[in-house]
């Protein structure tokens, strides 16, 4: 068995942990020999931190050989996408400006991982400042998807997403500005939660579009996804825009019952240009919930979806191209420091350390807020997305939850979106608008298509999380999508 124990879940890792039949030394081995073994193909990390990860292992095994109660991610490997502080380690967004930036301080999630004696296992590669959907936008290489190593794993937490379908960590987390945690999760057939916005800090998560991102966990399964989230909610006083409302027990939530749930299914979803099978598949399982007593309702519109994708292309470059004003050549990592003066120090690092993709988005969004558009773009932009929220407020006064496919289709091959962005950005048609209205949802496994998987998105009114994991989990104790691995290897 101790060759497989990358394999396990964290509830069933803790378990062994608890009873003392594995140590956390064992464990970390085990995920390590698995990246040494798939990486190759997958290349999902950025960084493997094998030394400080086993040391910290070494000190966890003496700490659970003193005490008789360990928490749920005690031993835990835990993989980290590249945009989160990691003291110590590098933290390079997957971009050249950022390449040897080694933060002074942890990000608050990883205080609250460590706190729990996580083991953090590496850094996961991503769409450069998680701006994409295929994590071909990295500025170091492009991550496989371990279902079919010809295609994209989704992103843009591209890199946690495939590295937690092929066994290459218990867990991880991502961040998500417009589906970069469900999007990937669902391309890869693993479980990935946005939560609402405020519920968990932002403090040490490098700003990409400051009013729409969240950190969310990738898991192997529903409970997984409930300890991680116990785990990293939770008031920051170091966030300004998190919440002060206390944290339920979300793994509690998981009772298996969800008779009596009324699941609205807006029909704006199943856009135009969705795949067949990823339509049939969304429906054979929104027909599984009914069939564990949910009340489904087929005839939900939300028509202000339909300029979700339009909001979400002005607010989100807008706020990325005030926030990547930091990278100046001056004040971190990469600099073009013999470039003669500042400004020509500032104009050719920006120049040599940003990809395409972020030059875009900040034009973008620096022509979006220049005096003579702000209000014909940003503020209209901002309008609309008060109308797309009052909708959804509307809609979960009658439901509790709404059920859509996470992604219109299931993963496309390296390449073949990579020149036209309209068609990349179409990625997240389903997923954008949870962000611009601020409310949780989570896509868990429901199915296949030609062997390649399908996510199903459950959304819910802010700080619903335990009613999405409720239903989520009931739907994988029927099915078993979950528990089918990539045929690496
Ligand atoms: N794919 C979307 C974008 O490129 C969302 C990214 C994200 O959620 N970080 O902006």
């Amino acid at each position: 068995m101790a060759n497989d124990l990358h394999q396990l879940t964290i509830h069933e890792a803790h378990e062994l942990l608890r009873q003392r039949k594995i140590s956390s030394t064992e464990l970390t081995r085990s995920v390590l020999h698995r990246i040494g073994h798939v990486e190759e193909k997958v290349r999902a990390c950025v960084t493997i931190a094998e030394d400080i990860a086993l040391r910290e292992a070494k000190k966890v095994d003496d700490y659970i050989n003193t005490n008789r109660e360990i928490a749920p991610l005690t031993g835990i490997p835990t993989l980290i996408k590249d945009v989160i502080c990691t003291k110590g380690i590098r933290t390079t967004c997957s971009s050249k400006i950022l390449e040897n930036f080694i933060p002074p301080y942890d990000a608050t999630v990883i205080e609250r991982l460590r706190k729990e004696k996580a083991i953090i296992v590496g850094k996961a590669n991503m769409d450069e400042f998680a701006m994409g959907s295929s994590t071909e936008h990295s500025a170091f290489f492009p991550t496989h998807n371990p279902w079919d190593l010809a295609r994209v794993p989704g992103g843009s937490s591209g890199g946690s997403a495939a590295a937690v379908a092929a066994d290459e960590t218990i867990c991880a987390l991502g961040s998500d500005t417009g589906g970069s945690v469900r999007q990937p999760a669902a391309l890869c057939s693993v479980v990935g939660l946005k939560p609402t916005y405020g519920r968990v800090s932002r403090f040490g998560l490098v700003a990409f579009a400051s009013s729409l991102d969240q950190i969310g966990p990738l898991t192997k399964d529903v409970t997984d996804c409930a300890l991680v989230m116990n785990t990293i909610s939770g008031y920051d006083p170091r966030d300004s825009t998190s919440v002060p409302y206390p944290v339920p027990d979300y793994a509690r939530q998981l009772t298996g019952d969800i008779r009596g749930l009324k699941i609205g299914i807006p029909k704006e979803y199943f856009v135009e240009g969705m795949e067949d099978q990823v339509r049939a598949g969304v429906e054979a399982a929104v027909e599984k919930l009914r069939e564990l007593g949910a009340e489904v309702d087929w005839e939900v519109s939300l028509p202000h979806t339909k300029y979700a994708l339009a909001v979400y292309y002005i607010l989100a470059p807008s706020e990325a191209s005030a926030n990547l004003a930091r990278y100046d050549g001056v004040k971190y990592g990469f600099s073009e420091r013999d470039a003669g003066n500042v400004i020509e120090t500032t104009e050719k690092t920006r120049q040599s350390g940003f990809g395409p993709e972020v030059k875009r988005r900040i034009m973008l969004g620096t022509y979006a807020l220049s005096a003579g558009y702000y209000d014909a773009y940003y503020h209209k932009a901002q309008k609309v997305r008060t109308l797309i929220k009052r909708e959804f407020d509307q809609a979960f006064e009658k439901y509790d939850a709404l059920v859509t496919p996470t992604s219109p289709v299931a993963p496309f091959r390296l390449g073949e979106k990579l020149e036209d962005p309209i068609q990349m950005y179409l990625s997240d048609i389903c997923t954008l608008p949870v962000n611009i209205a601020g409310i949780p949802a989570i896509s868990v496994p429901a199915g296949f298509a030609d062997d390649l998987p399908i996510g199903m998105q459950i959304m819910g009114k802010p700080f619903s999380e335990e009613t999405l994991l409720r239903i989520a989990f009931a739907y994988e104790q029927a099915t078993d999508w979950h528990k089918r691995r990539p045929p690496l290897s």
